[in-house]
């Protein structure tokens, strides 16, 4: 299968459209508010000589500078506004201010410990710091055809290939990104040496002998490091106290089972936090950091599809798909949230679900977006889009609050009281990276080979694709409140192909009863509807009426806590109680009658959504929104799973 850009893509969709005109016109200039505020940018003005201060955030606090310059590149491309020309410029020129002659950038090392580097891969996240600038430069290439940042890029990753092409195993980034980075530089540039190192690093991955003490090590110094760090801030502000009261915004808060540093001691020493407990092809589970695993499975899939022929192996294909189906039997939240051991901000064994231990990060959902993206193109079966279409309602939709200045970190599915949605975090990873995905949303759309179009998400948008002639196809959907669908296609002549429109798993009724998977939901029942015949200039359409009954989902027998409790969804959205909309009821304890179920659609309620009313088996009223609206509403409590007999 081929892909197209988003920007081949016009996106015009009721629901969609408007969420996307807030990513684009307050969502992006929010969050370079957040970074100037958070002296985020200031770190690069520093190592650039051009202020006095002291570093704030993370050591990988440059990453969200990147991130939001990849974001804001994609937005660009779609949405050409001059004032986010502007900062992006002067981003970009900080940058190249800021950058080192011979390519490196990382702020952490340049101010605090300057001429050492590569020093604790498997820790400081230097690696993923600069895959995040070298993406920040592919997206600003492909958005303005300018090579400003592109050659900031292309100087840092020339250092890395020299430096890692022929390194040893133990030359790898704990967190992944890298590896995409590489492969997206090559794609614009064609030099095969970045997809090369791209291969290496994610083949060298679970090859470090005595892996335990080799990052015990690592973590040693990074600790001796930091401490060194505190009393060069201790001496910085007892001659500056005026800075004293500067703090950065609060952590996420997410709540953890006991044991949680030894449980995340354990989990790392044994490889599994940054996916180097064994090679690759061996890799049929989802484990660690779940944005990690999400990460390095992208770039594995992006590999195949490259196809190098050593790469594109049966075992490859079939690791992939075993951890995916562990992932999506065992190992995913009904939302579609993955992670459900907070204290790695990642995964937790089979069945191991717990809704208010819930980490399922935001990033975790998008980088499992990219993944699923690749799977799809790769294998051409239905279930890869499905989970995307799944995690893009719920997992991932959920983490931008409807204004664009607020976001959710972790994503519960169950919620007494602490998580309320933020305009920052000290690790805002997660604004950024939905910014960015948001902004791509149109290339997720369609795909296409000689004598084939798939459809794969149905948004209304129109595009023309070259299949031999030229070929306009336009959505009309009304998803996700109503199920009328209608395709128009028109090639420029009379031409033979097939369409093949995905029909979600969400539109069969049986699905809930089967608990083939922990979480009630099943990727795996989605297929395509293919047609095909001779079609005609002169236009056709293809007309669909999905089922969007309210259905109700259980969890495996296997998942603790779940007995008697059901999710309700409807179409491709998950819903839940949010303790705002039902002042009267307990609603962790409020017994739900199922056949009292009916929907909806409520045009003031959070810019308009399908409500569904229910009652309890003693009559109360109970009101269910869609899950990824919740929390906008300030504090309150909320829960997926009800009490249903
Ligand atoms: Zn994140």
């Amino acid at each position: 299968m081929k892909e197209l850009t988003a920007r081949q893509v016009k996106i015009n969709d009721s629901f969609w459209s408007p969420r996307l005109a807030v990513n684009a016109e307050k969502a992006i200039f929010h969050q370079w508010e957040q970074l100037e505020v958070s002296r985020c940018i200031d770190n690069f003005r520093l190592v650039a000589g051009e202020k006095d201060g002291f570093r704030q955030g993370f050591f990988f606090a440059d990453s969200d500078a990147y991130k939001w310059l990849d974001a804001a590149s994609r937005i660009y491309a779609l949405h050409p506004d001059p004032a986010l020309a502007a900062l992006m410029d002067s981003c970009i020129a900080l940058l190249g201010r800021a950058q080192m002659d011979d390519g490196y950038l990382f702020t952490f090392n340049q101010l605090h410990f300057l001429g050492q580097r590569w020093i604790n891969l498997q820790i400081e996240h230097e690696l993923y710091c600069h895959g995040h600038l070298i993406e920040a430069g592919v997206s600003h290439y492909q958005a303005t055809g300018r090579r400003d940042l592109l050659d900031i890029c292309i100087k840092a990753a020339d250092l890395i290939v020299r430096d890692f092409l022929n390194a040893s195993n133990d030359k790898t980034c704990g967190h992944e990104e890298i590896e995409i980075a590489m492969i997206r530089l090559y794609q614009v540039t064609g030099k095969e040496d970045y997809l090369e190192l791209a291969r290496r690093f994610v083949e060298r991955r679970g090859r470090i002998p005595f892996f335990a003490l080799h990052v015990l090590r690592q973590l040693r110094s990074y600790h001796k490091r930091e401490e060194y760090i505190s009393v060069l801030r201790r001496n910085y502000l007892a001659e500056h106290p005026e800075q004293a009261s500067f703090r950065l915004p609060g952590d996420n808060f997410a709540k953890k089972p006991k044991h949680s540093r030894a449980r995340w001691y354990l989990n790392m020493l044994r490889g599994f936090y940054h996916q180097q407990h064994a090679p690759v092809r061996h890799l049929t589970t989802p484990v660690g950091h779940s944005v990690r695993f999400g990460y390095l499975e992208t770039a594995f899939a992006m590999l195949c599809r490259e196809s190098r022929s050593d790469f594109q192996s049966d075992s490859s294909m079939h690791a992939m798909e075993q951890a995916w189906e562990r992932m999506i039997t065992r190992r995913m939240y009904v939302t579609g949230g993955v992670g459900s051991a907070p204290e790695i901000e990642g995964f937790g064994g089979d069945y191991d679900l717990d809704p208010e231990l819930a980490y399922a990060e935001t990033c975790a959902s998008i980088a499992s977006l990219l993944w699923n993206w690749e799977m799809a193109l790769l294998t051409k079966k239905a279930q890869y889009s499905d989970l995307f279409e799944w995690q893009l309602y719920n997992a991932t939709n959920v983490g931008m609050g409807q204004n664009g200045d607020t976001y959710l970190y972790n994503n519960p599915l169950a919620v007494h009281h602490g998580i309320t949605r933020k305009e920052w975090f000290s690790c805002p990873c997660c604004p950024s990276n939905l910014a960015r995905a948001y902004a791509d949303l149109g290339k997720y759309i369609y795909s296409f080979d000689e004598n084939n179009v798939w459809i794969h998400q149905l948004i209304s948008s129109e595009t023309t694709i070259d299949i031999g002639v030229p070929v306009k196809i336009k959505i009309e959907s009304e998803l996700p409140w109503n199920g009328k669908v209608k395709i128009h296609v028109t090639p420029e002549t009379q031409k033979e192909f097939k369409i093949n429109v995905r029909v979600s798993s969400w539109n069969s009724s049986n699905q809930a009863e089967e608990q083939m998977t922990a979480s009630g939901y099943d990727p795996r029942q989605s297929g395509y509807e293919t047609i095909s015949h001779v079609w005609s200039p002169k236009g056709e359409i293809l007309e669909f009426n999905f089922n969007m009954s309210i259905q109700l989902r259980r969890a495996h027998p296997k998942v603790k806590g779940h007995a008697g409790k059901v999710a309700v969804t409807r179409g491709p959205l998950v819903y839940c109680l949010e303790s705002v909309d039902n002042p009267d009821v307990h609603i962790f304890t409020a017994q739900l009658d199922p056949s009292s179920l009916r929907d909806e659609f409520v045009p003031d309620l959070l810019g308009g959504c399908v409500v569904i009313h229910g009652k309890t088996m003693d009559g109360k009223a109970l009101k269910f929104i869609p899950y990824f609206l919740w929390a906008n509403r300030g504090e309150s409590q909320m829960t997926v799973w009800v009490n249903a007999l």
